[in-house]
């Protein structure tokens, strides 16, 4: 089996979904892996790097031509599409659902696509294929890192011989992986930390981390799988005003809340911005060319508004902390390969299979998963 990871094409990608330890891993199970040059260098993995842990580093054509199993970060560009052939295998963030028409062209050709987006992630089995979590996590993390930096005071409480600074107040609103890992990183830095979900069974998760949850008034806002359901124009309306207060009294959001299938909820409305105190640092994971939860945030773009908030629309963090997203990334990988290797050592899709049934958008022809399915109807 030769399995490959390519170079990401989009500008703003640090990741690579290989790194020289899963290739070492690999080649142990006894595959051919190849790496297109120069794939690793954004994550700080040399060419070098992969040759040493028995790697070919090889161009895009020959990567791209002789792989088995084509692994990638992102869904490549049409050109790298037309050029994969029936049988191959490609793996990676594929936005199957937001661009099911790439799938069903793929599904055409008997290319199969394996997205990560579709995993089933509460099967335990799929655990340690969950690229969402894995970086998600990195996300959490590096958000509370980016909102302290662009903050003009300190997070700690310090009490010094010219006096006491008081610590910063930190709100997270939407407390699942990558909340739960923000809340994490505010609360080592020093700050006052609260949380808030609609999700009940997130107040444990949030306390155990030292923050305060902050309970919301939508009654049960859990929905199917341990995510959050879309709510009401009414609930919706109802959280933003209960949030405006929260919201003014910190000097830092975080927000992370998305529902599968929605754009993600606005959470900070423009009054809130407008009322925020001078200095404040809004950070909107889930910014999108949708909308995010904040208002006026836009992906991959910082502004400053005229009462001085800053909001940056951090939709890509993972990509920042891009040696170790692609360490946990390329551990996800492994774990699905390892599950596509049958017992004779050959590589097989079973579209029965309740992990696979779920994770691929298309084998032998057919559009396997019932999401992606309606989607395409
Ligand atoms: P996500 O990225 O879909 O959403 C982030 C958070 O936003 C969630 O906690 C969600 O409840 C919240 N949210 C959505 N709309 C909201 C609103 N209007 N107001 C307030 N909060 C809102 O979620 P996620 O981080 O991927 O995970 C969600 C849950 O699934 C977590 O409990 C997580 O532990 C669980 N999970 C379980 C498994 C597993 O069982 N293996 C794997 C992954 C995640």
């Amino acid at each position: 089996i030769v399995v490959s990871a390519l170079k990401e094409e989009q500008p703003h990608e640090k990741r690579v979904a290989i790194d020289p330890d899963v290739t070492k891993r690999l080649i142990k199970a006894g595959m051919k892996v190849l790496i297109e040059k120069g794939a690793g260098v954004a994550s700080y993995y040399s060419d070098e790097s992969y040759q040493k842990a028995g790697a070919e580093v090889v161009d895009r054509q020959t990567a791209l031509s002789q792989a088995n199993v084509v692994a990638v970060i992102n869904l490549p560009s049409d050109a790298t599409l037309d050029a994969l052939k029936s049988g191959q295998v490609v793996l990676g963030l594929l936005s199957s659902l937001i661009k099911p028409e790439k799938m069903q062209q793929l599904a055409d050709k008997k290319v199969s696509a394996l997205s990560f987006e579709l995993l089933p992630r509460t099967i335990s089995r799929a655990q340690t294929m969950d690229v969402l979590s894995s970086q998600s996590s990195v996300a959490g993390y590096k958000a509370g890192l980016v909102a302290s930096d662009a903050y003009s005071k300190y997070f700690p409480m310090m009490i010094t011989a010219a006096g006491t600074v008081k610590p910063a107040k930190v709100l997270v609103l939407g407390t699942g992986v990558a909340g739960l890992q923000a809340i994490g990183t505010a609360k080592r830095l020093g700050a006052i930390v609260s949380g808030y979900d609609v999700r009940p069974a997130s107040k444990g998760e949030v306390e155990s981390l030292g923050a305060t949850f902050l309970t919301s008034s939508v009654s049960n806002g859990a929905g199917s799988g341990g995510y959050a359901r879309a709510l009401t124009p009414e609930e919706t309306a109802a959280q933003q005003k209960e949030l405006a207060g929260f919201i003014a009294d910190n000097d830092i959001v975080i927000t992370t809340a998305q529902v599968p299938g929605h754009k993600p909820p606005l959470m900070v409305t423009q009054d809130s911005v407008d009322n925020a105190k001078p200095g404040a640092v809004f950070v909107d994971l889930a910014a999108s060319e949708l909308g995010g939860n904040i208002a006026g945030s836009k992906p991959d773009e910082t502004v400053v508004t005229d009462n001085q908030v800053t909001i940056i629309g951090a939709n890509n963090l993972a990509s920042e902390l891009s040696n170790s997203a692609s360490q946990l990334y390329a551990k996800n990988v492994q774990a699905v390969i390892n599950a596509m290797v049958d017992k004779d050592g050959n590589l097989a899709i079973d579209p029965k299979d309740d992990v696979f049934s779920g994770l691929t958008a298309t084998t032998n022809g057919e559009i396997i998963n019932a999401r992606l399915r309606e989607a395409l109807k």
